[in-house]
């Protein structure tokens, strides 16, 4: 009889190697029409990650899948902030965010209460919950930047998992390596990650190496333990189209795929983060390569946006992005607001910015194919082709909208629009199918 004891499984990829499928792999393979077995085989190899800490799982949250062959998901950012904090406000935006049909909430609160915040935002939403721990290091450990130690971040880290955060970003790829590369090349924008250009300064100041580099293996402890996924944070994203697909990006993204590999080693999931700002007919070509260097892992990124000059309506220009984007092979989808790059957004920003976002994911999720994904679409071609307004809000992504715009200018044709009255394009093809007469009025 053997005497030696059987690995604990704790995270959704150690139960998928075991051959396990979790409660997690059957509701995601539910929600999205797909065969338990074909969400637990892709789990097993890191195509499809299920962030789900186990302590979000205990209070009762619901399990996403992020990856290869599934639906397109979508984060909102939102979180008290050093110069605007307003917790009502924030809470506004989770409203939001789950009224609307966000997927992941990432809180990146970055003073005064933000465990209080996070603790409540985890018992609360059933969506997944991200983090970067790098923003709340600061405040949390009261220290100046550069008076960090590797220990305190790893504490913040940890008081996040035990607070039950599903994935956190975490800037693991910024080596040393990498910033030889970015001295040395240049580049228009610099680093514009925030969580990057800390650890960038951090690095710069003491002369040491990126502590979630250097202690990679005992990250991947703590996010072992609570099943926290990593995603792997992309602190070299361009922030402009000058700097897109440069060398310091690919060197970053070279050694996000090593990364990779360690933590699936260590039975840990992971998503890769990605752009930024890219010129439409890049971006393509990107999502493949971060694909084969990642080893498909799921990929995450924002936007990008395909201009730089549509500032007050960056939700349009990362749409543009995501759209492209998702449909390429992004799987994960971070929001863009009008405010981008202008200030704090405010509750109306969350929502413009979610639907351009989710509209942006949908389209994407049709062209990839997604099972029922077109679904929706196929029955608003059939209420519009009957005139049925009350089908049509039902098929809308917020028939609320809708609805109130079409009833705020009343039609004098019955069963039109105030659009062409009635010459009506789909009145009167319907009329001549039926044989009636079609009347514009005009027979007098
Ligand atoms: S009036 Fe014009 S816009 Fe309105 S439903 Fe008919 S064809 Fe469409």
């Amino acid at each position: 009889m053997s005497t030696q004891t059987e690995p604990k499984l704790v995270t959704q990829i150690d139960f998928a190697r075991a051959g396990q499928i979790t409660p997690q792999m059957k509701e995601v393979a539910e929600r999205e029409h797909r065969d338990p077995e074909y969400i637990r085989e892709r789990v097993a190899d890191g195509r499809i990650a299920i962030p789900a800490n186990i302590v979000h799982i205990k209070k009762g949250m619901r399990a996403f899948g992020v990856g290869e062959g599934l639906s397109t998901k979508v984060n909102v950012n939102l979180g008290i902030s050093g110069d605007k904090a307003d917790a009502a406000e924030e809470w506004k935006k989770v409203k939001i965010a789950e009224d609307f049909g966000a997927d992941a909430i990432m809180d990146l609160s970055n003073s005064g209460k933000t465990r209080q915040f996070r603790q409540q935002l985890i018992d609360e939403t059933p969506l997944m919950v991200g983090t970067v721990p790098m923003y709340d290091a600061i405040g949390y450990m009261e220290k100046p930047l550069v008076k960090l130690t590797k220990d305190d971040l790893f504490e913040v880290v940890r008081a996040h998992a035990e607070d039950g955060v599903d994935f956190m970003t975490i800037h693991c790829g910024i080596n040393k390596s990498v910033t030889k590369t970015f001295k040395e090349t240049g580049r228009l924008m610099n680093i514009v990650s925030r969580g990057g250009s800390l650890l960038f300064g951090w690095m710069e100041v003491t002369g040491n190496e990126n502590p979630f580099y250097e202690y990679f293996d005992e990250l991947l402890e703590i996010c072992h333990e609570y099943d926290v996924t990593i995603s792997l944070g992309d602190s070299c994203r361009p922030g402009c189209l000058y700097d897109s697909n440069d060398a310091t990006e690919t060197a970053e993204m070279i050694e996000l795929g090593k990364l990779c590999k360690r933590a699936w080693a260590a039975g840990v999931q992971v998503m890769v983060e990605g752009p930024g700002h890219m010129a439409l007919d890049e971006i393509a070509a990107n999502m493949k390569l971060q694909k084969r260097l990642c080893h498909n892992a799921p990929f995450y990124v924002l936007g990008p946006l395909v201009t730089d000059i549509g500032v007050g309506y960056d939700h349009i220009t990362a749409a543009i992005g995501g759209a492209i984007s998702a449909s390429s092979g992004a799987d994960f989808l971070c929001y863009v607001t009008p405010a981008e790059h202008l200030c704090l957004p405010n509750a109306q920003d969350v929502l413009d910015g979610l639907m351009a976002t989710k509209i942006a994911a949908h389209a994407a999720d049709i062209a990839k194919k997604v099972p029922h994904a077109r679904d929706m679409d196929d029955k608003m071609g059939q209420a519009r082709r009957k005139l049925d307004w009350d089908a049509m809000w039902k098929c809308a992504l917020v028939p609320v909208t809708g609805k109130k715009r079409y009833e705020e200018s009343p039609a004098a044709t019955e069963g039109t629009c105030t659009m062409c009255g009635k010459m009506c394009a789909v009145r009167t093809v319907n009329k001549v199918f039926e044989g009636t007469t079609i009347d514009l009025g005009m027979e007098d």
